[in-house]
Formats: C-alpha cells, structure tokens, sequence
C-alpha cells in the first residue's frame, strides 16, 4: 500500500518544488528588477562638453547627459543675480538614453545674459522608480562670468597705402587693453603688439602685408578676439596698388641638374631617392620648396616683441638684382615645360664668395643646410619680420648670435638650388614672404614704420608734457624749466 501511495504522491510532491522555485525565482527577479528600478539605478551623468568658465557671444554651451535607465527630462536654467532664466526645458516620452544640450548666447535671442558672475545649473531625471516613483535626478551647477561686449577697436592712422607684396603699418587703439588683435588680410595674420613708448597702454601697432598671390580687393581689417572669443573686425582706409609679377623662363639642363640635385638629396634626409635626377629635382622644386617656404613661416613665432633694430635695411654692396621678388617661374628641360614656380626673394650678384653683411640688426635664428636655400641664415629683427640669406658657402655666425647691421655674416655660394655664386635675400613678416625692396628705401622705412612710431609713441607723450599736460610726475619740473 506504501508503495503504491508513494507512486501516486511521488509526481505531484516532486511538481511543487519545481513550481516554488519558479515562483521564487520570479520573486526574486522581480525584487532585482524593482530594486534597480527602486535603489540600484544610477542617476543621471552630466557633463560639460566644453568649459563654460568665461562665457562669450560666440563661445558655446555644450551639455553631455547620459541615463542607462533612461532620460525622462531635462532642465538647464542660467541665473545672474535672482533672475531665473531658462535655456532648456524638454521631457522625453519615449526614454532617451542620452541627450546634448548646445546653447549659444549670441543665436538666443529670447536670454539676455549681461556682463558678470552667473550660475549654470542643469537638472536631468530618469525613469527609473527612485525619488518616490518621479525618477532619481541629478543637478549640475556651475558658476560662470559672462563676457558679452566685443573688444573696440580705434584706428588712429589715417592712410595707408600698400603694393601688392608690400608691407604697411597701422596704429589702433583696442580695448579691453589685453585683448589679441592684429590685421587679417584672407588668410594671413599680422599680430598687432603694444606700440613702444605710447603713454596709453591700448594703443597698438600692426605691420601688415598684402601678400603678392592674393586677389588686391582682399578685405584689410584689424581684428580683435578677447578670453571669451569675442570679436570685433574693422575696416581702415587704405589703397592698394595692384601689381603684376615677372613671368621667367628657367632652361635646366643635366649639368644644372647633376649640380644641384645630389647634393641637395644628400643634405635632407626626408628626400626619397626615386633614381632619377629629373624626378629628384621635381621633387625638390616642388615639395622641398613647399616644406621649406612652411618650415620659413614657422620660425615666426620664434620672433621677439621688440624692435632689434633702428635704420633701414641694407641690399647687399654693390650687387646686381639678378631675379626679383615674385617672378614667375616656368621651368624647361630639352624646351619642354616641366613646372611652374614662385621666386620670393632677391638673387643679387656681386663677385663669387662675397662677404654678406647682415641687412640689419638682430638675432640669428637659423644658421644651417636648409634645403633649396642652401647654407641659409635667419636673423630675426623683431616682431615678426625675418631677413634671410641663402646658396652660402660659408657661415661667420651661429644660431643665437646677436648680429649689427652691415656685420660680416656669412660668404655668398651656389649651395641648394643655385647656378651660380649669387645671394637669395628675402624679407619675411609674420611667416608672409614679401617685397625687400620696400624696407632697403629709408623713404619708405621713415614714412611707413618710424614717422607712425614717433607720432603714436613716446613723441606723443612728450608734446603732452610739453603742452603741461605731464605724463609722469618727476618730468614735471624739468617742462616747467
Ligand atoms: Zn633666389
């Protein structure tokens, strides 16, 4: 009889365990589940996608919010003062898993943030069953100081004047006094520095070039960018003299070419032999010419904020222009065209292995093999204008030298790209290659560059202290006398 209960109960009690342990198991997936709901999900993660210390028309806000459970809303309020004023307010239905605030205070016309100490403050919720059913919540809150005037801008220069590949100097006041600012002209930039000597300390100075390849109708315009991207650009008065460059035809024969080319080769490392002496030089004419004209602008910013230097330039002694700057090079080989080239510089002739005297004073930034240049000297003469010397045959200095003005510096040569013993002199400004001619005319160098100086610069002060209007209080018996 026990056997035979035991084999009609055995199905049905070994049936019960199973459904408990199922019923367990779904208790206990479902506590899991509440519980992730309830205790376990994370709130929400804010951050900021940018820095939002300094706040600018033109500087965004940026808000990263990211939810496992899922977004299911999201507030961001700026506050100046007890002034509420909202940026975002969205729900979302469906949840979202994440979601990006960008917010601009110049595209926002409907928030008026004015100058000053603010605060940032971005709550975002989920849908998880925490906070009592209302989803957990974080809140982000950031303090910030808005910025919203752009910088002014004075232009203090009347007239201005520029040859296409030439060089001009304005004088602007800007302010606040320690913003950036400088001449845009397409997409070249002269930094504008303090002017020495000026009694007002936002009164600036940019030299600026219209480069020789850009369309003269380029817009010339100082800008102005402070801290929190703020800018201002404004026009000036200035006339420009369009001009056209040589155009000159270049035979190169196979003995130029066994000349120039290995030795070249050898000297830059970065060069691939492609076992061919037209293909090397191509290469060399094209993309040694290209790295070494970048390599020239770079050095800009090794350039000191002082003036190094007080008379016009030198062109070398006695020596015949034999190309000039901007020539237009078409390049032959067995009179078949092979490429065309621009000439940035001078090549000026005198005897072979004549001394090169430094065109001004300065400092040497550069003394070494440099490509289609040959030997090359840099001598920096100060904010941002560079002379170089190139095909040397011997160096008198080294990098770092202080150099004066008509100081022995190197011997000339034909090293690098050259035919003959010639000096290629350029002048550089802010990394833009122009016209030497300009700054070897002490006509031009006075009424360009030194007259603005004296007139902006301490001349300024010193009709101020003249008219009894003292700048400095120990002059002031001195004017009195
Ligand atoms: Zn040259």
């Amino acid at each position: 009889m026990q056997y035979r209960t035991r084999a009609k109960v055995g199905p049905r009690l070994s049936l019960l365990p199973t459904l408990i342990m199922i019923v367990l198991a779904l208790v206990v997936a479902g506590a899991i589940f509440v519980g992730f709901r309830v205790l376990f999900a994370p709130r929400p993660r804010i951050s900021l996608g940018a820095p939002f210390d300094l706040v600018g028309r033109n500087r965004p806000l940026v808000v990263e919010v990211k939810d496992r459970t899922g977004l299911k809303s999201l507030r961001a309020t700026v506050t100046q003062g007890d002034k509420e004023q909202v940026i975002v307010d969205e729900t979302y239905d469906p949840p979202r898993n994440e979601a990006q605030i960008k917010w601009s205070p110049a595209q926002d016309p409907k928030i008026r943030l004015r100058d000053g100490p603010g605060k940032l403050t971005v709550t975002a919720r989920n849908v998880s069953w925490g906070g009592f059913f209302k989803g957990r919540a974080s809140t982000f809150s950031k303090s910030f100081t808005a910025r919203l005037v752009p910088p002014r801008i004075e232009v203090l220069t009347r007239q201005h004047y520029v040859n296409q590949g030439g060089c001009d100097m304005v004088v602007y006041r800007v302010t606040p006094a320690e913003t950036e600012s400088g001449v845009v002209v397409g997409s070249a930039f002269f930094k504008g520095f303090p002017l020495p000597g000026a009694a007002d300390p936002a009164v600036r100075f940019a030299i600026f070039a219209l480069p020789y390849d850009v369309d003269p109708a380029t817009p010339i315009r100082v800008r102005a960018r402070d801290e929190a991207e703020n800018e201002s650009l404004v026009g000036f008065w200035v006339k420009v003299f369009p001009r056209t460059f040589r155009t000159r035809e270049i035979e190169v024969d196979d003995a130029f070419l066994n000349k120039v080319v290995p030795e070249i080769m050898s000297q830059t490392p970065s060069l691939t032999d492609q076992g061919d002496l037209l293909k090397n030089f191509l290469a060399i004419n094209r993309d040694l010419r290209k790295a070494n004209n970048q390599a020239i602008a770079d050095l800009a910013a090794k350039s000191r904020a002082e003036f190094l230097w007080k008379e016009p330039f030198l062109q070398l002694s006695n020596s015949q222009v034999e190309a000039a700057f901007a020539d237009h090079r078409i390049y032959k080989y067995h009179g078949k065209e092979i490429d065309r080239q621009d000439h940035l510089g001078y090549d000026l002739a005198t005897v072979a292995r004549a001394p090169v005297a430094a065109s001004n004073d300065g400092v040497t930034i550069m003394a070494q093999f440099f490509g289609i240049y040959g030997n090359t000297i840099v001598v920096d003469h100060g904010y941002g204008l560079l002379s170089l010397y190139g095909h040397l045959s011997a160096f008198n200095i080294k990098e770092e030298d202080r150099v004066k003005r008509a100081q022995t510096i190197a011997q000339s040569g034909e090293t690098g790209l050259a035919g003959g013993d010639h000096l290629h002199f350029s002048m550089i400004l802010h990394g833009t290659q122009v016209d030497a001619r300009e700054w070897w005319d002490p006509h031009w160098i006075h009424d360009r560059i030194q007259a603005k100086l004296e007139e902006f610069g301490p001349a300024q002060q010193k009709s101020a202290e003249a008219a009894g209007n003292p700048q400095r209080p120990q002059r002031t018996g001195k004017a009195r006398r």
